[in-house]
């Protein structure tokens, strides 16, 4: 590893700040010397502040219907081939109880942006949950809503909101996404999620198509800034019935050494060793947690539907991505040093409003 690169890991790890154009060295000069050096780091940051647990959350696929389409998305509102579902909140339901009797104190309500899903809809769901599981958080990553939903949502007691910017820089924002989508305006939802008071999380594809080492800086740039309580990053993964079929993957590598760099910005961020990473690479999870992930997000939804949530090809939603394997994922984790724990797994950055 040459001087420079060394010295950069070294300041990262002493300022937990570079410039943009120092993430980009990072990037560019990524070698697997640099990769272990970061990751050593990354899991020693990670180890002070949350020792050797790793939190899980029940990830719930509610409606795979959008109204969005993205360019990458397997749910996009064009693909007519997508066979189409919506949960109702009794089916939402007997999925957290299943979860919460399997060990999940976490339960994270995902879905396309379905209209559907009203405020007064799910407000209904959010304060059943709660009612029922009084000890788990709600997660809701629904995607761009008026900053007055957002706070009638965490009113009826949603805890934590995660939408990924899915990258930092405007440009490469709309090479991704049609013109009717605004870079402005996700960006203002982050902050409006922020202020309303939830945990909040950002993340962005690693590998997405036109993404440059510059973009990807701008990325850990905003990171550095935002300082988000979550960041879920996974590589992107083409799918067949989207304008980027044919575009390549990203790579198992290169996320792994984002996430390193991304506990050494931010120590006490939550990271998720996703599932697009476990999809890549049949060993990604292990990957992810060994260069200073800390989350996993097993799939809770109903098996009938798990199919259809399918945001990439061969999207993984059994065998160990499925909650109900939450024992054999916990042996995997133990055998790598690292302990599944039976808590809300809240982040220990210093953001969260009591409540
Ligand atoms: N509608 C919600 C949830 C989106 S799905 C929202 O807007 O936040 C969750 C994440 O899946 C997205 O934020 C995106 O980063 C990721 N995703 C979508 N298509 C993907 C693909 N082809 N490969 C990898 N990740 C993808």
């Amino acid at each position: 590893m040459n001087g420079t690169l060394y010295g950069l890991i070294r300041k990262l790890e002493q300022t937990r700040s570079l410039t943009r154009t120092e993430y980009e060295y990072l990037i560019t000069h990524r070698s697997q010397e640099a990769a272990d050096t970061l990751a050593q780091k990354a899991v020693s940051a990670r180890r002070r502040i949350y020792g050797n647990a790793v939190y899980v959350r029940g990830l719930i696929e509610i409606s795979n219907i959008c109204k969005n389409d993205c360019l990458y998305c397997g749910i996009r509102r064009s693909n007519r081939r997508c066979e189409r579902y919506r949960l109702d909140a009794g089916q939402i339901l007997s999925c957290c109880m299943e979860g919460y009797a399997l060990g999940f104190r976490t339960f994270v309500l995902q879905g396309g942006e379905d209209g559907f899903f009203t405020d007064e809809i799910l407000c209904g769901i959010i304060r059943s949950i709660k009612e029922r599981h009084p000890d788990c958080a709600v997660t809701l990553s629904l995607g761009e809503r008026k900053p007055l939903s957002y706070q009638r949502l965490f009113d009826a007691g949603a805890d934590r909101y995660l939408l990924r910017h899915e990258t930092a820089d405007r440009s490469h924002y709309h090479r991704l996404h049609p013109p009717d989508m605004s870079f402005t305006r996700r960006m203002e939802c982050l902050r409006s999620l922020r202020e309303t008071g939830y945990q909040t999380g950002c993340g962005f594809l690693v590998g997405s198509p036109y993404q440059t080492a510059e973009t990807l800086a701008m990325d850990l740039k905003f990171v550095e800034t935002f300082r988000p309580d979550m960041c879920g990053i996974g590589p992107f993964i083409p799918h067949n019935d989207t304008p980027f079929r044919d575009m390549p993957a990203g790579d198992t590598e290169l996320t792994c050494y984002l996430l390193s760099i991304l506990r050494l910005i931010h120590p006490p961020v939550l990271l998720p060793a996703t599932t697009a990473l476990g999809t890549l690479d049949p060993d990604g999870r292990e990957k992810g947690i060994l260069a200073g992930a800390n989350v996993v997000m097993p799939n809770l939804s109903p098996p009938s539907v798990r199919k259809k949530y399918e945001l990439y090809n061969n999207k993984l939603c059994t065998g160990d991505e499925s909650a109900q394997a939450k024992e054999h994922l916990a042996q995997r984790m133990k055998s790598i040093g690292y302990e599944i724990v039976t808590e809300r797994g809240d982040a220990k950055t210093g953001n969260n409003k009591i409540r």
